[in-house]
């Protein structure tokens, strides 16, 4: 059977962190705020994968009041998440998402993300597309308040 999935995440950009997308290190001033290493893309992905499961959400998969999962890699927690999904007969078929951010330029960053995200999915890099935007200004994405992801994914029987 094929499923699919729609995740959503917001971070906040706050100094004195480093901002993680999709596994790579962006260079800029600020990073995302978080539990964990606040990989907004990453979140998105594993809220879609979740979800085309029927396993609910990151929230109550690796939940922030649990202090094993402070300053963890989001790639860990996606590799345990693909073992979920593992464990209920799923592949991922492919992933689509979206970043939004007014800065920094993601572009020259958007190829090894795919990279990443991929080689824990277990697929090859075309399965996994990233795409950025702005809101031209608009909103918390667009003061540079924050950054937010949406993705969808489609997962099949193994
Ligand atoms: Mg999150």
């Amino acid at each position: 059977m094929t499923r699919i999935g729609h995740g959503y995440d917001v971070h906040k950009l706050v100094p004195d962190r480093k901002l993680i997308l999709g596994g790579v290190e962006v260079p800029y001033d600020k990073g995302l705020l978080g539990h964990s290493d606040a990989d907004v893309l990453t979140h998105a992905v594993m809220d879609a994968l979740l979800g085309a499961a029927g396993l609910w959400d990151i929230g109550h998969a690796f939940p922030d009041s649990d202090p094993a999962y402070a300053g963890i890699s989001s790639l860990v927690l996606l590799e345990r998440v693909m073992g979920m999904l593992a464990g209920k007969g799923y592949a991922v078929g492919n992933v689509d998402a979206t970043v939004i951010a007014q800065r920094p330029k993601l572009s020259p960053h958007i190829p090894e993300m795919r990279e990443k995200l991929a080689a824990v999915m277990g697929v090859p890099a075309d399965r996994v597309n990233v795409k950025a935007t702005t809101e031209e200004g608009l909103g918390f994405t667009g003061t540079g308040e924050g950054i937010a992801a949406h993705s969808v994914a489609i997962i099949v029987d193994k």
